[in-house]
């Protein structure tokens, strides 16, 4: 069975006693979220360490980002196997910054998916197309290369252990949301699609979550929807009281 999940991706944002700040705020609303919805905060990494050890922290902890290797000679990484062992569950990969700015293809996140797999760590796994490939409708293909590229390798297993969170580019931080419609029929697509693969089984327990301008208004409609398991959530979970709303929102 699916699990409802609400995500908040703090990018590089926040000094550490903001953060701690942040995260103690979060807790205080816990009373108001639903035991149905995970919540997972994905801080800056250096920061884990400090919210691991905070005792009243309720919800999950993610990382934005790990190295494709687990040890070795490769400077400022930090890998899957060291989240795991300071007991961090989870690990974004493939956001579309990273994408962007970091230059990391299909290829390379084959491999960063592969190494969280190996490490017992859960990839919260980002696909989506840019503004001209959907004016251009090409996103539903842009969306299964990126899945054939980077997941489709996996056993149904192991795939069925993965989130996957479709966050369109043009709707990350732009304050432009898709609509629930065009989230939906997309979220269905990526069902869809890991149902061809690995058969509908897997694909009903795969948790697809939807990124993109998610705010405590649109959190509602857009996590309505059939196929859309909880939100991806950046400029919003830096502010507690719209992240609890949101998380409210969906359970
Ligand atoms: C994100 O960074 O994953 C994201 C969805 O950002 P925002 O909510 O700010 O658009």
């Amino acid at each position: 069975m699916r699990q409802k999940i609400v995500a908040g991706n703090w990018k590089m944002n926040k000094n550490i006693d903001e953060a701690m700040e942040l995260a103690l705020s979060i807790t205080e609303y816990q009373p108001d979220f639903s035991k149905e919805v995970k919540v997972i905060i994905a801080p800056p990494s250096l920061y884990l360490a400090n919210l691991k050890m905070m005792k009243t922290l309720t919800c999950e902890v993610a990382a934005q980002n790990c190295s494709h290797h687990d040890y070795g000679a490769f400077t400022g990484e930090i890998s899957a196997a060291m989240l795991k062992s300071m007991n961090v569950q989870y690990c974004i990969i493939g956001h579309s910054e990273r994408r962007q700015y970091f230059d990391e293809s299909n290829e390379l996140l084959k491999k960063k998916v592969d190494t969280c797999v190996r490490n017992g760590v859960t990839p919260i796994f980002c696909i989506g197309e840019l503004l001209e490939e959907r004016k251009n409708n090409k996103h539903f293909i842009t969306v299964l290369r990126q899945m054939e590229q980077s997941l489709f390798h996996l056993h149904g297993a192991e795939l069925e252990k993965i989130i996957m969170a479709y966050e369109p580019v043009w709707a990350i931080g732009t304050g432009v949301t898709a609509s629930s419609e065009e989230a939906q029929e997309m979220h269905a697509f990526i069902r869809e699609q890991l149902g061809l693969h690995a058969g509908e089984g897997v694909a009903q327990n795969v948790s697809i979550l939807y990124g993109g301008s998610v705010n405590a208004a649109n959190s509602m409609e857009l996590f309505a929807c059939k196929d859309v398991d909880g939100g991806l959530v950046g400029g919003a979970s830096l502010k507690a009281k719209d992240f609890a709303q949101i998380i409210a929102s969906a359970g």
